[in-house]
């Protein structure tokens, strides 16, 4: 679990938290594997001609240590709030942090950044739409040699998205420092940038039949434990 350089009180030791939290509670975490989206990303390869022989294995334990290839890029996400004293449901970002990684025996993960709320600046529920497929695909088919053109930002899943400032204090890749956002902000952004340059953030409904869909994709993740940043 990497540290939330947060300074605040020392534990005292007080138990008001339970050891294992329901099964069915979401895990919240600065970062996360999705493996259940590993099923998308291998048809959408497939679909763009990757023979079969070609197709990657997700890798649950695989760091940046042990890659060949990373590279950082940004997707879109819903959020949901999900801290019963916050008034705030939830919220959609078009600039989620993602790492993508590829390791020696041509296996892939993909680490997405968390955010917090604004309102209460607790970690988010986070459900990644498919942006994800799209952006981990390309860039596998990118690594393999393919050449293609970039894909799509914005209209995703009819994801409505606004303008407006990056808020580094909420964003788990700012403080991590792969955050496309910081590299645009460095004035780095060059060659072959696939994010896009601002952030979108609205008030939006979280959709609670995909948040179920995903529990599993958000335990499996729970059990690999967050990857050392
Ligand atoms: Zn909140
Ligand atoms: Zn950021």
């Amino acid at each position: 679990m990497p540290s939330k350089g947060k300074k605040g009180k020392a534990k005292s030791g007080s138990v008001s938290q339970p050891a294992v939290p329901p099964p069915t509670a979401p895990i919240l975490s600065t970062a996360y594997l999705f493996p259940g989206f590993h099923d998308d990303v291998l048809k959408a390869l497939s679909d763009d001609g990757v023979p079969d022989l070609a197709l990657p294995e997700f890798n649950l334990v695989g760091t940046e240590d042990d890659a060949t290839h990373i590279y950082n890029s940004t997707i879109q996400a819903d959020f949901q709030c999900i801290n019963p004293s916050c008034k705030k449901t939830g919220w959609a970002s078009g600039v989620v942090s993602i790492t993508i990684r590829r390791f020696p025996d041509k296996s892939y993960n993909a680490v997405v950044y968390n955010q917090r709320c604004k309102r209460c600046e607790q970690l988010g529920f986070m459900i990644p739409n498919g942006t994800y497929t799209a952006r981990v695909s390309y860039r596998l088919k990118k690594w393999m040699g393919w050449r293609m053109d970039p894909p799509p930002y914005h209209g995703e899943g009819g994801v409505r998205t606004t303008r407006g400032p990056h808020e580094e204090k909420l964003c788990e890749g700012c403080k991590a420092g792969v955050c496309e956002n910081l590299e645009a902000k460095a004035g780095k952004l060059q060659g072959e940038t696939e994010g896009a340059r601002r952030l979108a953030t609205l008030e939006r409904e979280p959709d609670i039949a995909e948040l179920e869909a995903l529990m599993m994709a958000f335990a499996l993740a729970g059990r690999a434990g967050p990857p050392p940043l």
